[in-house]
């Protein structure tokens, strides 16, 4: 089985690419297609850039030039869900300082599944929150990417996972807990994530 994994952070990409063995690298569209293995299997490794164009084309690259039988989208998401807090989807904690847990003041992050919405938009407004809830009651979070990558595999008909970490509540404080949260916390979250599904696998 061939995996292809799409992550919508340099910093996660850069991380998860030192873990693989046997990796050998081709540009193609403005990406750099990472290919090796990470713990037995045999991976696609990819930085797809942001928003709902850029996730498809890279999965369909994925799918048509190197043949990946799986998708793996990773990446931080907006919290919608009132109960969902900073730091969440995670049960693993990696190379995370304590400084930055105590910042983000993440104690118990928690893992769930749930529905996400993707758009091409960063959502940073408690109103829109508020438009988006009344219209998806169940909404967990929202991202740029996840549906069109999921479109993407059910076209092609093959499996796909979304797998987010809680970056900010999308509402108007989103902006300013964003940039520090990916370098000092999510990127390795995500990784984390992404290497223990591997090796469980
Ligand atoms: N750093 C990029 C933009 C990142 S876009 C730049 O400067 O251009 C935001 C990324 O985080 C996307 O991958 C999106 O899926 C996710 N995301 C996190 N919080 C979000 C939110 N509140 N609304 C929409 N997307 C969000």
């Amino acid at each position: 089985m061939k995996i292809g994994i799409l992550g919508a952070m340099e910093e996660e990409i850069h991380l998860l690419g030192r873990q693989m063995t046997d990796s050998s690298s081709e540009i193609r569209g403005k990406r750099e297609y990472l290919h090796g293995q990470l713990f037995g299997h045999d991976v696609y490794l990819v930085f797809s850039r942001w928003g709902k164009v850029a996730a498809s084309a890279t999965a369909t690259t994925l799918i048509e030039r190197y043949g990946v039988d799986y998708l793996i989208f990773t990446g931080v998401a907006g919290g919608v869900d009132p109960q969902l807090n900073i730091g969440d989807k995670q049960d693993l904690i990696m190379q995370v300082t304590s400084e930055a847990l105590k910042e983000f003041a993440i104690s118990a992050p928690k893992v769930v599944c749930g529905t996400i919405a993707s758009g091409d938009q960063f959502i940073s407004s408690s109103d829109k929150v508020q438009q988006l809830r009344e219209k998806i009651p169940n909404l967990c979070c929202v991202e740029m990417e996840g549906a069109a990558v999921a479109q993407v595999a059910y076209e092609y008909g093959i499996p796909c996972l979304v797998l987010r970490t809680v970056s900010d509540k999308a509402d108007d404080d989103a902006i300013i807990d964003f940039p520090r949260f990916i370098t000092s916390v999510a990127a390795f979250f995500t990784c984390g994530s992404v290497l223990r599904l591997l090796k469980e696998w």
